[in-house]
Order: structure tokens, then C-alpha cells, then sequence
């Protein structure tokens, strides 16, 4: 089965201004902004502006210039942050397994602390 886009979700509604958020960077095909619930001192999520459900569904059906883009402008946000030197993580969750909450694509880019191991059980 293919991804079925649902345009009400809340980074739809951010994207059409619906809804305020606080922007970290605007580029032609992708939108920066902070996290509301804040897991380190930098959280940013970087979304594409295309209707994109997950990363799978971007890869496959979105456009090169697209693509380039958004990964142009996760390497731009972690510049513009100052947390390139010390490190930083990114994270796309996916699906039910990947415990995604909102179904439009976005990567966590998280730094400012140690981040501990990747994953805890359970
Ligand atoms: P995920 O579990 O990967 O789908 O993560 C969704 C993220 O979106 C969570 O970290 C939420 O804190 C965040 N979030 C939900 N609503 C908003 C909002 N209106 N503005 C900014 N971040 C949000």
C-alpha cells in the first residue's frame, strides 16, 4: 500500500500558518523550527513542505531538487545552532514501530548535552 497523506495534521497546519511556530530557516522546499517540548537545549525539527509522510515516502516520490534541499537545510541548522563542533543527532521516527506522532516527515536534530546511547529498552 502506498502513503496516504493526511492534511490535517499539526505540521500541515503549520506549514499553511494555521498554527504559529517557532522558525529556525525557511528554504524553498523545507521549514526549521523548534520543538514545543524541548528534549535537549537544541531541538529542532526539519520538515519538508511537500505532503510527505515519512522518510520511505520522500525518498521515493519526492523531487531531486526536493531532496536536496531538505538535506542542505538539516546541515544549515546545525551550523546556524553552533552544535556541528560538539555533536549532535538526528532522528526520523517512522511508522508505529518508530513511534512517529505526527505523519508528515520530519528529522529531530538534537544537541547541547551528551545524548547518552541511541536507543533505552522498552
Ligand atoms: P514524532 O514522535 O517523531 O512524530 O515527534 C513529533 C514531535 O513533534 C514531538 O517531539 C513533539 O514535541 C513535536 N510537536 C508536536 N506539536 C508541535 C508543534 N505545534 N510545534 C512544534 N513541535 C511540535
Amino acid at each position: 500500500m502506498g502513503h496516504v497523506y493526511d492534511d490535517q495534521n499539526i505540521f500541515a497546519k503549520i506549514l499553511r500558518g494555521e498554527i504559529p511556530n517557532a522558525t529556525v530557516l525557511e528554504t524553498e522546499h523545507a521549514l526549521a523550527f523548534r520543538d514545543i517540548h524541548p528534549q535537549a537545549p537544541t531541538h529542532v525539527l526539519v520538515i519538508p513542505k511537500g505532503p510527505y509522510v515519512c522518510f520511505d515516502h520522500f525518498a521515493q516520490e519526492a523531487s531531486d531538487a526536493e531532496i536536496v534541499d531538505y538535506v542542505r537545510a538539516v546541515g544549515e541548522v546545525c551550523r546556524m545552532e553552533g552544535v556541528a563542533e560538539d555533536g549532535w543527532r538526528l532522528i526520523a521516527n517512522a511508522g508505529m514501530n518508530g513511534v512517529q506522532e505526527v505523519p508528515h516527515l520530519h528529522v529531530h536534530v538534537l544537541a547541547g548535552r551528551n545524548l547518552g546511547r541511541m536507543l533505552s529498552k522498552g
